[in-house]
């Protein structure tokens, strides 16, 4: 594999009306990288310039990676989703050349946001050969890192992690992934919002999603997607049958509810 195109860099439509909740989060991103970008002359006043680096944590599904990807929305960037597990399969000396690479790519197009996937599959194996690996990539990781806050601003690097305790330490130095920021997996209200986002647009019949809400403890959003697209086969399914466009109703997500598990709770 000598594949120098190993991320596709795109620009993504989401923003943060798409995504559900999560306001602490969406504010706190606001505050240290989006308006310093908007309004830097207020914040060059306090001595900080628009750029830097943030690392997600929290449940699988709530919403990290969507996230990223509706920063880089709201400041019409463009987005490099780097998988860390894919650099690592790599050869090592490739694994340090192709992160390089990624980095190069963001400066060439900025502003630019580097979403660092399953940071903690770095320095999660205990295999002699692949710890050295891990290290050296580490370090390369490092290396871009402290490279990028002395001479650039505009590009955005977002960490994320299920598990930010298993994250190799160094990462957490001043001025690396220093931020540190919480997605919690959605609350009853914030439930009833991402149903409602993602049915919006739909064929409906009447539908009580506080009601659902109420129902889906420790549903993940991504659960939440899915429960939408059970019901939304169900009604295609009359739909097909009757011949004419049947609205989805309160039964189908009930029903499609039932069907699903909660993912968040074994986290
Ligand atoms: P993982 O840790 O497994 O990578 P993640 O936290 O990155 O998970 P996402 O990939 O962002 O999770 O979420 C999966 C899908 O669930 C998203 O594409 C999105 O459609 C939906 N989703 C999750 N959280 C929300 C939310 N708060 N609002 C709207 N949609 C959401």
């Amino acid at each position: 594999k000598n594949d120098k195109t190993l991320v596709e860099s795109e620009k993504p439509k989401e923003t943060f009306a798409d995504v559900g909740g999560l306001e602490e989060v969406k504010k706190k991103i606001r505050l240290n990288f989006i308006l310093p970008l908007q309004q830097p002359e207020i914040f060059k006043a306090y001595g900080k310039e628009a750029g830097g680096s943030l690392l997600l944590y929290g449940p699988p599904g709530c919403g990290k990676t969507f996230l990223a990807r509706a920063v880089a929305g709201e400041i019409d960037a463009h987005f490099l989703h780097i998988e860390l597990q894919a650099i690592l399969s790599m050869y090592v000396g490739e694994s340090e050349h192709n992160l390089h690479d990624l980095f190069e790519k963001a400066r060439e197009n900025k502003p630019c946001i580097i979403f660092i996937d399953e940071l903690d599959a770095l320095g999660g194996s205990r295999h002699q050969m692949r710890q050295h690996h891990d290290r050296m990539l580490v370090n390369q990781l490092l290396l871009e890192l402290d490279g990028l806050q002395t001479f650039n601003d505009q590009v955005f690097i977002i960490g994320a992690t299920n598990t930010p305790w298993y994250l190799d330490s160094a990462l957490r130095r001043p001025g690396r992934f220093d931020h540190l920021l919480f997605v919690p997996p959605p609350e009853e209200p914030e439930r009833s919002t991402i149903l409602n986002l993602k049915l919006a647009g739909k064929p409906l019949d009447k539908l009580d999603t506080a009601k659902l809400a109420k129902d889906s403890k420790h549903f993940s959003g991504a659960d939440l997607e899915q429960v939408v697209k059970d019901a939304v086969e169900l009604a295609l399914e009359r739909t097909m049958e009757v011949g004419s466009i049947q609205p989805i109703r309160q039964d189908d997500l009930k029903e499609a509810l039932k069907r699903r598990k909660p993912t968040t709770l074994e986290w």
